[in-house]
């Protein structure tokens, strides 16, 4: 079976900015990875060259087999991405929000309202229906930039840092729906810099750092190391 990533020799370089210094990283099919680094290490980067916001200027990307530029449309329809930034449409209701990408993504309009839906259910907005984006508290923003990632049932769910700047209750929320959508299956990729937060979730975890990966390990392995 293909593997749900595979990095190759991956680089990146803005000018003189080397932001991706050749990744090398297989993520299994099925796993929880984390992946781990300070500010400026090239998270969002690395990210952002598998969904085609930026175009690597070396080496090799594979979404479950798909190369991530010959094979564009393949491998970013296996994806879903919850970005830090909210990239939202601000003036629609959010179920309208998610029924045009559903729609987007060739789901019929009947099947997307259903989606739509289920999806707002599943991380707890479903009564924010009706309501604007930017009416939304910052919490729920979060969990509706979930729910869009989830509208098009990808097997490869990309969250970087689902749960800046939300309270504890909330990160235990969003923490538990991400497990259960993990254990139904789904290839989960987080990025984040809170250690236990990769300690509670993840099966794997990457450490980058100034564009390269200096360790992988289980997240235990990681703290014995210290
Ligand atoms: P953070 O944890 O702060 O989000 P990150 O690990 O996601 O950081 P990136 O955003 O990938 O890091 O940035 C990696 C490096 O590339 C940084 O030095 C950053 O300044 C640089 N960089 C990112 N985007 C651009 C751009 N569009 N133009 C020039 N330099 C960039």
């Amino acid at each position: 079976m293909d593997a749900a990533l595979e990095l190759r020799d991956l680089r990146k370089s803005y000018g003189d900015v080397q932001a991706l210094d050749g990744v090398d990283l297989t993520v299994p099919a099925g796993s929880f990875f984390g992946l781990l680094g300070p500010n400026g290490a090239g998270k969002t980067t690395l990210i952002k060259i598998l969904v085609g916001l930026v175009r690597k200027t070396g080496g090799d990307a594979r979404v479950f087999g798909h190369d991530v530029e010959t094979d564009y449309r393949e491998a970013r329809d296996r994806i879903g991405l919850a970005p830090q930034e909210f990239n939202v449409d601000q003036f629609f209701p959010i179920r309208e929000v998610l029924e045009h990408k559903a729609g987007y993504h060739g789901v019929p309009l009947d099947q997307a309202r259903d989606r739509a839906d289920e999806v707002l259910k599943r991380v707890g907005i479903y009564d924010k229906r009706d309501t604007r984006f930017d009416w939304l508290s910052g919490g729920m923003k979060r969990r509706f930039v979930l729910a869009r990632a989830l509208i098009t049932e990808p097997d490869l769910l990309i969250l970087d840092e689902p749960t800046a700047g939300v309270d504890v209750q909330l990160r235990h929320e969003l923490w538990e729906t991400i497990v259960d959508l993990n254990q139904r299956g789904t290839t989960i990729l987080l990025t984040t810099h809170y250690i236990e937060e990769a300690e509670r979730l993840c099966d794997e975890v990457a450490i980058l750092d100034s564009g390269r990966v200096l360790d992988v390990a289980s997240p235990e392995e990681l703290m014995r190391r210290g």
